[in-house]
């Protein structure tokens, strides 16, 4: 999987892709990325990449043709996806079906974003990755890649199966304990795992697990159930 990536940031990447299992994906080639600097194909001497809002109001807006000329520097850009607080929520659904692309362009907006005729003359998706405003697309862009790079064959090696997580089965997931099964926390009271983990029936394991997964998302996100 590619990842091309417009931004006026490209310091950002791979950022914390560089580590962990994401990391060793990355130096094994499961994944790749390519920055394209917006501000390389800015105009004049300060390589300006914004202009004021026509209509007026505050702030800059990313330039159309600036931004289309980064746009056409990538060969092959594949799915475009512009980073944007209006855009459609980035789900575990979305991230499944983008993590099956080969090629993937992200557009990381800065300022008040962009100018609307380039997400029009090159039918740009926008995703949102919270309902919250950023300063930048970039931290959103690296949220977005996380998710899907350790959906690709081998990253998560040995560890948790998607299909049992949060959100792949429409809930969230239950919760976990480790060793020691009984811990006395520095408030002074001891906390045991429940007997249930420990009995070995894999069955009533199962159902327990089922239980809570239903009560915590009935609790925390009841939303998830409509
Ligand atoms: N004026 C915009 C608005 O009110 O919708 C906010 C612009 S924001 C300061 C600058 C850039 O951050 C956006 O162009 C977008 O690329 C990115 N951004 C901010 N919040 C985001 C979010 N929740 N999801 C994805 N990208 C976001």
């Amino acid at each position: 999987m590619h990842f091309n990536i417009l931004t006026l940031f490209p310091e950002m990447f791979p950022g914390s892709l560089e580590l962990s299992l994401a990391g060793k994906a990355l130096e094994r080639g499961a994944w790749g990325y390519e920055c394209v600097n917006i501000r390389d194909f800015g105009h004049g001497v300060h390589k300006t990449v914004d202009d004021t809002p026509y209509g007026g109001g505050a702030g800059m807006v990313m330039r159309a043709d600036i931004i289309e000329q980064a746009l056409l520097s990538v060969k092959t850009p594949g799915r475009k996806i512009y980073l944007s607080p209006r855009g459609k929520p980035l789900t575990q659904a979305k991230v499944k079906e983008l993590a099956a692309c080969d090629e993937i362009t992200l557009l990381c907006g800065r300022y008040e974003g962009v100018d609307q005729r380039i997400l029009d003359a090159h039918n740009f998706e926008e995703i949102s990755i919270g309902d919250y405003v950023l300063s930048g697309g970039e931290p959103a862009a690296l949220i977005l890649m996380d998710a899907c790079i350790r959906l690709l064959p081998g990253v998560m090696g040995n560890e948790a199966t998607p299909d049992e997580e949060s959100f792949s089965s429409g809930l969230l997931e239950y919760p976990h304990y480790t060793r020691p099964a009984v811990w006395e926390a520095a408030n002074g009271q001891t906390y045991d795992v429940p007997e249930v983990l420990q009995s070995g029936n894999h069955a009533k394991i199962k159902s327990w697990r089922e239980e809570r997964s239903l009560e915590l998302t009935k609790k925390i996100r009841p939303d998830l159930l409509s």
